[in-house]
């Protein structure tokens, strides 16, 4: 495959506050184009100090998560390599209704019973990381948030006095939560597991589609009708 990728370039530098406000600098002075991670950390860096941010990633997924923005990844486009990110355009989708939060007191019983890790189970496995500890997948240190068991529009009543509805997670769950709950609608966002899920999982996923939908694939790999 030829490699036709346009790619970005550094175009700071970039003197907003934060680095969030840094990252969308960057990826909106260069819609359409593939960025590194060289580049996004080189934006990323406190303009003064010069300090490179290690949590880089987790602002990066709540310009998706919480503003809305697309932003692909080797997730999403098969061309993009890992590391590579790709912002099609400046819009927005509609974000999610305002969020309940437990209490003070709530959310200090809630870390008690979960010893200060995170609660997120999948398939049996508990993530189990602890506050203030490196992340070994996403980088970065982890912090601990209140999240609902049910999405919000599911239960708009949510009990911020009663720990039972609340789990604590780690930054990277908290996206992959929202990722695959469409909090607006109260639905499994299905398409967003596929994209997360890993390359073998895709396969599976495909071969069901295929026979789903009436096809069937030759050994070149070809695809026709059955
Ligand atoms: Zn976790």
């Amino acid at each position: 495959m030829t490699d036709s990728k346009v790619y970005g370039e550094f175009k700071g530098p970039y003197r907003q506050k934060s680095v969030k406000q840094r990252i969308l600098a960057l990826f909106l002075g260069n819609l359409g184009k593939v960025i590194g991670r060289e580049i996004i950390l080189r934006a990323a860096r406190d303009p003064k100090t010069k300090k490179e941010p290690e949590n880089w990633h987790q602002r990066l997924s709540e310009l998706r998560t919480d503003d809305g923005y697309t932003i692909l990844s080797w997730r999403n486009r098969g061309d993009l390599r890992v590391q590579e990110y790709l912002m099609p355009n400046a819009t927005k989708r509609k974000k999610a209704g305002k969020r309940v939060r437990p209490n003070d007191e709530t959310w200090v019983a809630i870390l008690e019973r979960a010893k200060h890790c995170c609660e997120w189970s999948e398939g049996g496995h508990v993530c189990g990381l602890h506050e203030g500890d490196v992340d070994p997948v996403g980088g970065g240190r982890v912090k601990l948030t209140p999240d609902h068991r049910n999405p919000h529009s599911l239960n708009p009543d949510a009990d911020p006095s009663d720990q039972s509805q609340w789990t604590a997670l780690c930054g990277r769950h908290q996206v992959t939560k929202k990722n695959y709950w469409d909090s607006a609608t109260g639905k499994m966002n299905t398409y967003a597991i596929v994209q997360f899920a890993t390359r073998p999982e895709k396969e599976i996923v495909f071969k069901f589609l295929l026979e789903y939908f009436g096809y069937e694939m030759d050994e070149k790999g070809g695809i026709k009708r059955k």
